[in-house]
């Protein structure tokens, strides 16, 4: 298939970009390079020293044999994009290319802004460009597990039957965001149901859990080829951040008493998912929503499993509970349906001690990099 991977200079978009050529797809990675611009604003690096877009691609050429396209091109400017469908006429368009980061959005206003206009219009004008010039082509959006937030009742996968005062209907299932960046996911997902219902456009969300690991078998194949791996208090997410807090030998910052409860997947699993959901296309007008995580864990667990792994490789590895600057429940009831990708052929990876060991070795050989500075918390939600 030609496949765009918009964000295919991030975190999940890179070793989906490598996924998807190694499978013999037709790969355009599209990509505005902020994320790097972002570590420069907050004064962060990737753990991994990754090289320069171009680079990377080259060295895959030379690894795989395999070419990836490479557009420099930022998805709120509707003549880029416009000029992406029009040239390269995606079969699918693979969309991670936003904001991701909740502490970022909630930095001061100026960002909670510069957050939806990057999302949100960025979203827009995809949908604006499918309409106009791949109405076939199939929109595979990443959004969050966090754009449900922690109800009482089992989360569904997109949609939920309700029978109200005596009559029934199929709803989307209702949302409770935490952060202006998961608001940013919601509303991405009302406009792409909107346009799948006035335009029939094809779309899949796929509302992911957060995602833990580092490497995938096309990242191993060369270390020019290694993945990024966010560390600070912004970008790093729980596991991730936790794994490299051990290996510098920093106490675990376990935010409040550690009951908050999520679903996680490992990156692995992500360029499966993205796969998959690019295999089975919706149909025309048809918005298909899965939710993509294979385990829930309390930070609290995530981090004694650190703890245990890292006293197994000799590391002195401490939890410190931390003052919260998120406003999350506690001791919440937390159970999220997740058997769409199960049912489309999904084997998921689960978290062992031997994968925690394997990337907190990699983080150990990283250690020089870190900047320590950055671990503890900064941004408040208050
Ligand atoms: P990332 O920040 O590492 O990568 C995002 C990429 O998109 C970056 O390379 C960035 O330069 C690019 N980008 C951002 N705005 C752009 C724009 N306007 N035009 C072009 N490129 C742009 O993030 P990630 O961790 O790879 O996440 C990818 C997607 O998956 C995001 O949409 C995120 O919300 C979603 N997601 C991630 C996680 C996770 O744990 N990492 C969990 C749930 C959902």
């Amino acid at each position: 298939m030609k496949i765009v991977v918009a964000g295919g200079d991030g975190f999940c978009g890179w070793p989906t970009a490598l996924y998807l050529s190694q499978k013999g797809h037709d790969v355009t990675i599209v990509d505005n390079l902020v994320r790097r611009e972002i570590d420069v604003e907050l004064g962060s690096n990737s753990m991994t020293p990754i090289l320069p877009l171009e680079e990377r691609v080259a060295a895959w050429k030379e690894v795989s044999g395999k070419d990836i396209e490479v557009r420099i091109a930022d998805l709120t400017d509707y003549d880029a994009v416009a000029s992406v469908f029009q040239e390269t006429q995606p079969e699918a368009f693979v969309h991670f290319a936003e904001h991701r980061s909740a502490p970022y959005s909630m930095i001061d206003r100026e960002h909670a802004i510069e957050n939806h206009r990057n999302n949100v219009e960025g979203t827009l004008n995809v949908l604006w460009a499918i309409k106009d010039f791949a109405p076939d082509c199939h929109l595979v959006k990443l959004g969050t597990m966090g754009e449900y937030g922690q109800p009482n009742i089992d989360i569904e996968e997109g949609w939920i039957e309700i029978e109200h005062k005596g009559r029934k209907d199929r709803l989307p299932f209702p949302k409770a965001p935490g952060s202006f960046y998961h608001l940013t996911k919601v509303h991405d997902s009302d406009n792409i149901m909107f346009a799948c219902r006035i335009w029939g456009i094809r779309a899949t969300d796929l509302n992911q859990g957060v995602v833990y690991g580092l490497e995938t078998d096309e990242t191993r194949l060369d270390p020019r080829l290694v993945n990024r791996f966010d560390y600070d208090a912004v970008f790093g997410t729980a596991l991730n951040r936790f794994i490299i807090q051990a290996a510098i030998g920093h106490d675990l910052t376990v935010y409040g008493n550690g009951s908050q409860t999520r679903g996680y997947l490992d990156i692995q699993d992500t360029v499966r998912c993205i796969e998959l959901a690019c295999e089975n296309p919706a149909e025309r007008g048809e918005f298909k929503v899965y939710n993509q995580f294979t385990e829930q864990f309390s930070v609290k667990e995530l981090a004694e499993k650190v703890q245990k792994v890292g006293s197994d490789l000799g590391l002195d590895v401490k939890i410190a509970p931390t003052e919260n600057p998120r406003v999350e429940k506690y001791d919440h009831y937390y159970n999220a349906v997740h058997t769409n990708l199960l049912d489309l052929g999904l084997e998921p990876h689960l978290l062992t001690d031997e994968h925690i060991a394997e990337v907190l070795k990699a983080a150990q050989e990283n250690v020089d990099r870190v900047k320590r500075e950055l671990v503890m918390p900064t941004v408040t939600w208050k």
